[in-house]
C-alpha cells in the first residue's frame, strides 16, 4: 500500500536538488545545499524525506558498497561508471543490454527482470589531469 504524505516544501526542494545534479550525491551533500535555505533543516529530516521519495518511486537509493548511500534522480534503468581515482559516479550513455537477461536465462534457468552493472575505471577528468 502506498502511504500518502503531506506535501512538503523541503521535500520538493530535495527532489529538485537531486534532479539538478548527475553526481549521485549523499544525504549530507543534499543537506549542505539546502541548510541555508531552511535554517531548521536537519540531516535526519533530509534522510527521512529521501526515504519517502524512494518509497514514492521518484528517486532511487543506490548502494555501491561504500559507507554512505547515494541517491539518483534518474529512475530509468541505466549503467554507472565509477572512477577508481576520484570516486565520481556518472551515468553511462550506453543502451541497456536486454540480451544479457536472456543469456542468463539460457545459462542458469532463471528469468531476470532487470540487471544492474557498474563499470570501474578512470574517469575522463582524472585521465586529463594525469596527462597535464
Ligand atoms: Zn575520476
Ligand atoms: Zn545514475
Amino acid at each position: 500500500m502506498n502511504k500518502t504524505y503531506r506535501r512538503s516544501r523541503q521535500r520538493e526542494r530535495i527532489l529538485e536538488v537531486l534532479q539538478g545534479t548527475g553526481t549521485h550525491p549523499t544525504a549530507s551533500w543534499v543537506y549542505d545545499r539546502l541548510k541555508s535555505e531552511f535554517p531548521d533543516l536537519s540531516l535526519g529530516t533530509v534522510y527521512r524525506n529521501l526515504n519517502i521519495l524512494v518509497e514514492q518511486g521518484l528517486i532511487r537509493k543506490i548502494d555501491f558498497g561504500s559507507t554512505f548511500d547515494r541517491y539518483d534522480a534518474n529512475i530509468s534503468q541505466h549503467y554507472h561508471f565509477i572512477c577508481e581515482r576520484c570516486g565520481a559516479i556518472t551515468d553511462l550513455e550506453f543502451p541497456i543490454d536486454d540480451e544479457l537477461n536472456r543469456k542468463v536465462e539460457q545459462a542458469v534457468g532463471i528469468t531476470p527482470n532487470r540487471h544492474r552493472i557498474e563499470f570501474y575505471g578512470i574517469c575522463k577528468q582524472c585521465r586529463k589531469n594525469a596527462h597535464m
